[in-house]
C-alpha cells in the first residue's frame, strides 16, 4: 500500500538566485540538503552576468589571509567564511565544474572565454543535474517565523521551510532584481540595518582636464586619499578612467570605498578629505568628493548589521533558523573579485552550518 502523504517542510528555502543563492544551492546539492531557490527574475544570476563588463572577475588568486587583510574593517566578521572557502577553493571549484579559467598578472580570475554566462551556466547545469528546484519569476513577499520553521510567502503560494537563507543582494542596479527586500524582511524581524551608501562608484567632477578626456582609460594610474594636512590615508595603483561625469576605474573605486568606510569612523567629515588622481601626466585633486548614486554602484555599503549575525554560522542572532549571505549583509570588498568571493564564502558557511545543525 502506498504510504500516506505527509506535508513536510522543505529543509532550506533560498531567497535570491544570484551569486550567493546559486552557490548556496550548489553546496546544498553537494551535501544532499533538500532546498528550493526563489528568484524574482526570469533567470538566475542576472547581476553576475553583468560583472566585469560581462566577463565576471569571480575571485582573486590570493591566500585567505591576504584576502582578509585587503578587506578592511569587516575582516573579523568574514574570517571564518573566507578561511573555510578561500579564493583558491572557489577557483578549484569552478575548474572541477569544467570551467576554463584565465588568471591575470595581478591574480584576478575570469572564465577563459571571457563570458560571465559560462559561470552562470556552470551553476545552472549543476543545479539541474542535482534536481534542485528553482522557482523563477517569483519574488518572495515575506518571511513569517513559525513555532518551527518559516512560512515563505510569494504572490501565488506559500511554502513551509525549516530554514531560510536570505541571499537577496544589495540595492545597486535594482533592475537586476536586488531591490532591498531581504533587508526589509530582516528589519521587520528585528534586525538593525546600516544605512546604504554607494561602494566602488565613480566620482563627479567638472574639472576640464577630466571632462575633455572623457572616454580615455589610463591603466598605469594612481588615486590617493589625503587628509587636511596632506597625509596620505590610502593609495591605490591601477586604472583611472575619465568619464563625462568625472572619474571612474579601479583606483578611484577603491579610494571611494575607503572614504565611505573612513566616514563611519569620522561621521560628517567628508570635507576633510581630498581625492587625488594621477593619470596621463595630470594630477587632479577633488576637494569635494561626490560619489555617483548607490543605484549605479558596483556594491552596496550598508545592509543587515553584522552585529545581528553570528559570523561562525551566518545565522541570525535574532531569529534562529534564519541565515544571511552576500550583499544583503553590511559586507563589501574592494574591486578585483572580492565581492563575488564574499557572496560565495558566506553562502557556503550558511549552508554547511545548517547541515551541521541538522
Ligand atoms: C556592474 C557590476 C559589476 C560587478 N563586477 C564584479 C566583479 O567583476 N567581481 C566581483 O567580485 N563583484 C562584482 N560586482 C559585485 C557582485 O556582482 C555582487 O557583489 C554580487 O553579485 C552579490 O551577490 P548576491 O548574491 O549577494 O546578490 P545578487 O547577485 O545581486 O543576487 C541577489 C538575487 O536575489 C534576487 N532577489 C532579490 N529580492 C528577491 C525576492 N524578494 N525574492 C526572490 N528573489 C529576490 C535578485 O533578483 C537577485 O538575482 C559587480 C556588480 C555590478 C553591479
Amino acid at each position: 500500500m502506498a504510504k500516506a502523504l505527509k506535508h513536510t517542510p522543505v529543509k532550506l528555502a533560498i531567497v535570491g538566485g544570484g551569486a550567493a543563492g546559486m552557490f548556496a544551492a550548489a553546496v546544498a546539492a553537494e551535501r544532499k540538503l533538500p532546498c528550493v531557490v526563489f528568484e524574482r527574475k526570469a533567470r538566475l544570476g542576472s547581476k553576475v552576468l553583468m560583472t566585469a563588463n560581462g566577463r565576471c572577475n569571480f575571485a582573486k588568486d590570493i591566500s585567505a589571509e591576504q584576502f582578509l587583510s585587503d578587506l578592511g574593517p569587516a575582516a573579523p566578521f568574514a574570517a571564518k567564511a573566507v578561511r573555510e572557502c578561500p579564493p583558491r577553493k572557489i577557483i578549484a571549484g569552478f575548474k572541477s565544474l569544467g570551467v576554463g579559467l584565465k588568471r591575470m598578472a595581478d591574480g584576478r580570475m575570469f572564465p577563459a572565454d571571457g563570458k560571465a554566462a559560462t559561470i552562470v551556466h556552470a551553476f545552472g547545469d549543476l543545479l539541474r543535474d542535482n534536481g534542485v528546484p528553482i522557482v523563477a519569476n517569483c519574488p518572495v513577499a515575506g518571511i513569517q517565523p513559525q513555532k518551527t520553521g518559516f512560512i515563505v510567502a510569494t504572490p501565488n503560494f506559500t511554502l513551509w521551510a525549516e530554514h531560510v537563507l536570505l541571499a537577496t543582494g544589495g540595492v545597486s542596479y535594482p533592475k537586476l532584481g536586488s531591490t532591498g527586500d531581504g533587508q526589509r524582511f530582516a528589519s521587520e524581524l528585528g534586525h538593525a540595518l546600516v544605512p546604504y551608501r554607494p561602494g566602488l562608484i565613480g566620482l563627479e567632477t567638472t574639472d576640464p582636464r577630466v571632462v575633455r578626456r572623457a572616454g580615455e582609460r589610463f591603466e598605469e594610474a594612481q588615486a590617493r586619499v589625503l587628509d587636511l594636512s596632506g597625509r596620505v590615508l590610502y593609495a591605490y595603483r591601477g586604472e583611472v578612467d575619465c568619464e563625462t561625469f568625472g572619474l571612474s576605474g579601479a583606483a578611484v573605486y577603491n579610494c571611494q570605498r575607503f572614504v565611505e568606510h573612513w566616514l563611519r569612523e569620522h561621521p560628517g567629515r567628508m570635507a576633510d578629505l581630498t581625492l587625488e588622481a594621477s593619470f596621463g601626466g595630470e594630477t587632479v585633486r577633488l576637494e569635494h568628493i561626490r560619489p555617483r548614486p548607490v543605484k549605479e554602484a558596483i556594491v552596496t555599503i550598508g545592509g543587515v548589521s553584522l552585529d545581528d549575525v553570528d559570523p561562525d554560522t551566518m545565522e541570525s542572532r535574532k531569529v534562529p533558523g534564519l541565515y544571511f549571505a552576500g550583499e544583503v549583509l553590511d559586507l563589501d570588498g574592494p574591486t578585483g573579485g572580492y565581492n563575488l568571493s564574499l557572496a560565495f564564502a558566506t553562502a557556503r558557511l550558511a549552508v554547511t552550518s545548517i547541515c551541521r545543525k541538522i
